[in-house]
This record gives structure tokens, sequence and C-alpha cells, in this order.
């Protein structure tokens, strides 16, 4: 196994292969159920929050890892080397073949995610331990998911836990084992059953996930910016971003967290609010190009204030 002592970053993004791959078309509005409707334009991007998050953080000068599961086939090699050519170590990336199983009119598709177990997190173990960051989604089973965050606090690895896909009924332990508890406003609402429009409601839901074990919670608000809160100082801070003109704002999330990622990495004493402040400056210039991956900045193309 590589020694690989120099991992700042370590993510988790196992997805299927056929859902890594967005197809994105640019359309005048959405057809309706049955309607076939011309786009302007096509593209094929990579995605899955993992991987963004992963990516962003790489092309910040970050070095990262990612542990997956893809398909074995030409999406799942694609995929691969898509992360090698942004920088990524991709030896804890597994491929295996898609089971699809057919029953009635019920189809399950279990993808390589799903797959992604206590073998693979084994496998990783040693990569996970000498990583200065961990950054988890819920992409991959829960279980699998809160086991890495375990591993990553027993050895001191900062962890990032960001609760997307969203679900409601999310187990306890893992805001005791998120020492950043990242959402957006829709998976904050979901978790608190709290509407969350304002900087004012973003600080009270803030507020109810930090009582629940975390040692910081982060929502952010799109062109609000964000809220921060630490269990040192639970008052809510809004973090406000710049306004800029917003092209396409899918992936915006996952930009701003590899950003974070990034800081924590290579600045750990920089104190959180500021690492949201230039989160943020780096995610609203992913707002003003289309695509997810295609429009993260690199450290070259950034403000040298930023690094
Ligand atoms: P998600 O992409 O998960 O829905 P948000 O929409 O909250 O997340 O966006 C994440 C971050 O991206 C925000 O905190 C902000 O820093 C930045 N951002 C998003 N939309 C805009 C925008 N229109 N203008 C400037 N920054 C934005």
């Amino acid at each position: 196994m590589q020694e690989f002592k120099a991992v700042l970053s370590f993510f988790f993004c196992p997805k299927i292969c056929s859902s890594l791959f967005l197809h994105i078309s640019q359309a005048p509005r959405l057809p309706k159920a049955g309607e076939t409707i011309h786009g302007q334009k096509f593209f094929i991007g990579f995605g899955g929050k993992g991987a963004n998050q992963c990516v962003q953080a790489a092309r910040l000068g970050a070095k990262t890892a990612m542990v997956g599961k893809v398909g074995k086939d030409f999406f799942g090699n694609n995929y691969i080397q898509n992360f090698k050519d942004n920088g990524v170590y991709t030896a804890s990336m597994t491929q295996s073949m898609i089971v699809i199983a057919g029953e009635n009119a019920i189809v399950i598709v279990a993808g390589a995610n799903l797959l992604l177990g206590d073998e693979e997190l084994q496998r990783a173990q040693a990569t996970l331990e000498t990583a200065k960051v961990l950054v988890c989604q819920l992409e991959i089973s829960p279980h699998a998911s809160l086991q890495a965050l375990w591993m990553a606090q027993k050895s001191n690895v900062k962890t990032i836990f960001n609760p997307a896909p969203a679900i409601p009924d999310l187990h306890a332990d893992f805001y005791k084992a998120s020492d950043i508890f990242c959402c957006n406003e829709s998976e904050a609402e979901l978790l608190t059953g709290c509407p969350v429009a304002t900087v004012e409601d973003a600080g009270r839901v803030g507020l109810e996930l930090l009582n629940r074990g975390c040692v910081s919670v982060i929502v952010t608000l799109g062109p609000q910016g964000c809220v921060v809160l630490q269990s040192t100082d639970p008052t809510p801070k809004h973090i406000p971003t710049t306004k800029v003109t917003s092209v396409d704002t899918t992936g915006a999330g996952d930009s701003f967290i590899g950003a974070l990622a990034f800081y924590i990495s290579h600045y750990p004493t920089m104190p959180l609010e500021e690492m949201a402040r230039r989160a943020n400056l780096i995610a609203a210039v992913s707002v003003q190009t289309t695509g997810t991956q295609t429009s993260y900045p690199f450290k070259k193309d950034l403000p040298a204030e930023l690094f």
C-alpha cells in the first residue's frame, strides 16, 4: 500500500457510475409530462457531492483522496480518470459490477455506492488516519458514513459532515461525530422541522442542531452567505457573501464545503468564521458559470488574499 502521509482531505463519493454523470441541457422551461422540447445546449459533467467537494478542494491546492465505489465499465473508468486529472489520489476507489434486479413492476438498482462497507473502510483506514480532514455525505449507507466519521475522530482527524441528500430521521450519533455539521437551508429545515428563509431562522435551527452535539454548525443560505455557530460561542454569526450575477448555482454548496476542507487542512488555526467567509467567496465564483465541477475555480484564478 502506498504511504500517503500528506493526505489533507479525504472524501467519500460512492455513487453508481450512471448517476455520477450529469446530463445537462439548457432549455427555456421545464417540459410537461410526456412533452419533448428543444434544449439549446447539451453537456455531460461529473457529479456526486463527495466528488464535487473533493475536486474543489484539490483545485485550491489540497492533497485529496477519494474513497468510493464505481461501476467496472466505461463510465466508472472515466469517472476515476476525472479524479486523476484533478490530482485526486484514487487508490482507495474500487470498481465493481452493478446489480440490477427486476421484479414485477419494481426495479431495484443496487448501486455500487451501497456496496461500500466495512471492507472498503478497513482498506482505506491507513489513508484516513493520516488525513487532516474527512468529509462525509449521505451518498453511501448511513452506517458506512458514521463508521468513517468515528474512525476519523479516533485519529484526531477533523470531520465535516454534510447531511445530504438529507434524511429526516438522521441518527443522533451523526451530530456527535461532526466537528463541523454543514448543511443548506432545506436540509436544516428537514432535520429540524422548522422553516428556514431568513438569517434569523438559520441561527435558530443552527442552534438546535448544535445542541444535538456537534462542535460547530454551518447553515449555508445561497446568496445570503452562511451562518456559523460554535459550541464555544453558540451565538449565531452571519457571514454574508458578495453580490454576484449568478448563472447556475448547482453545486455551490459542494464548492463551499470543498473550500472549507481546504482551509481546515491548510490553515488549521484560522478562525472558522474566516474560513466560512473565504469559502463563501469561492462558492460565489462557482455560481457565475454554468456546470458543477466545470465552474469550480482553481487557486491560480483566485485573489492571493484568499490564500
Ligand atoms: P446548496 O448548493 O447546497 O443549495 P447554497 O445554495 O446554500 O447551497 O449555496 C452554498 C454557498 O454558495 C452559499 O453559502 C454562498 O456562499 C454561495 N452561493 C450560493 N448562491 C449564491 C449566489 N447567488 N450568490 C453568491 N453566492 C452564492
